[in-house]
């Protein structure tokens, strides 16, 4: 690869203060916008439910994201357990809703710089952080540990987009990618579906931080992104999305940013008891936010295939080392580009 990681820029005194700053940030957690202030390194809990060590639940090669990140070789997934959402309809609940059982997949911030380093020994295009906001402090100091040791691959921040813009400038070009989700175009929702006072408002300021630092143009390398932002938006059956918000906003932004517009959704979790919740999305409904986007002229991005719910969902109750089945499904079903 000739593409440099940005974080190889960055001077070692300004990585020490931020992981300082990080360190702070821990003692009285704002390291999400929960704000819980709970004192992480000293056994209290916030509502994320996880202390200062990361908890590592799965770590594979993952051919299921969009192709520009998977490319041939895979992205390197990193999932981590617990989350600072409690979605109802979470697709990985097993991993992100189950804080009693995750506690015995923590790890020391040096195990997660190895399991950096080993999954680049695998030859993935990329580190894959997925639902890494929580873990923000002790990835970035697990980061500097494999960056040390000869991490040399560009790192998505793969996240639900509840993240705090303290934490996130603290990440600006130790991330290259960054891969948010826009999950609601309004706080209300949010409220119901993902049980947190002011998702909109919140996730409208990271989206913004990440955009300061990376723009909307995409870098690639032969076929794969190496740094960018790519918003990722899951289609909600009977609107509960408010994708009309959430695309106004970003055409406001900037109207090149590219989005990867999701029809994955399937009823799972506290979803199959939710009137509103408990079935797929319609053809009919896909359509109309897809037009949406036209109607808004944001022409990047990947709109999903419909039948996508078929093949990604992850089953980590089985299969830790494998829970997209990558082992039976080498090509996933693909994203048709825009
Ligand atoms: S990361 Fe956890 S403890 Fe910290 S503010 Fe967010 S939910 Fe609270």
């Amino acid at each position: 690869m000739t593409f440099t990681p940005s974080y190889k820029n960055i001077p070692e005194e300004e990585f020490a203060r931020r992981l300082a700053h990080a360190g702070e940030i821990i003692k009285k957690c704002t390291s999400c916008p929960r704000n819980c202030l709970a004192d992480r390194t000293n056994g209290e809990l916030g509502t994320c439910q996880s202390r200062d060590l990361p908890i590592v639940s799965s770590y594979t090669l993952h051919f299921g994201e969009e192709p520009v990140l998977s490319g041939t070789y895979g992205a390197g997934n990193i999932f981590f357990g617990n989350c600072n959402l409690r979605c109802d309809y979470c697709q990985n609940f097993v991993i992100s809703q189950n804080p009693v059982e995750e506690k015995l997949n923590e790890v020391s911030v040096e195990r997660l710089a190895e399991i950096m380093l080993e999954l680049q020994n695998k030859n993935c295009h990329n580190i894959g952080l997925v639902s890494p906001t929580h873990f923000a402090v002790p990835i970035l100091k697990s980061i500097k540990i494999a960056i040390e040791k000869g991490l040399n691959l560009p790192i998505i921040y793969n996240t639900n987009g509840y993240d705090s813009v303290e934490m996130l400038k603290l990440y600006k070009d130790v991330i290259d990618i960054y891969l948010p989700d826009f999950k609601y175009g309004n706080n209300d929702y949010g409220r119901r579906y993902s049980k947190v006072p002011d998702y909109f408002d919140s996730v409208k300021l990271a989206i913004k931080e990440m955009y300061e630092q990376v723009g909307s143009k995409l870098v690639y390398e032969n076929g794969v992104v190496v740094r960018g932002l790519i918003i990722r938006h899951l289609v909600l059956p009977n609107g509960l999305a408010e994708s009309e918000e959430v695309f106004k906003f970003i055409a406001e932004l900037d109207p090149k940013i590219h989005i990867s517009l999701m029809a994955q959704y399937y009823p799972t979790n506290r979803a199959e008891k939710n009137i509103l919740l408990n079935r797929a999305v319609r053809h009919s409904e896909f359509e109309r936010v897809a037009d949406l986007l036209d109607k808004y002229g944001l022409e990047n991005g990947w709109i999903q295939e419909m039948e996508s719910h078929d093949f990604y969902r992850p089953n980590f109750d089985e299969d830790r080392e494998d829970p997209f089945g990558n082992k039976k499904l080498l090509e996933p079903a693909g994203t048709r580009s825009k």
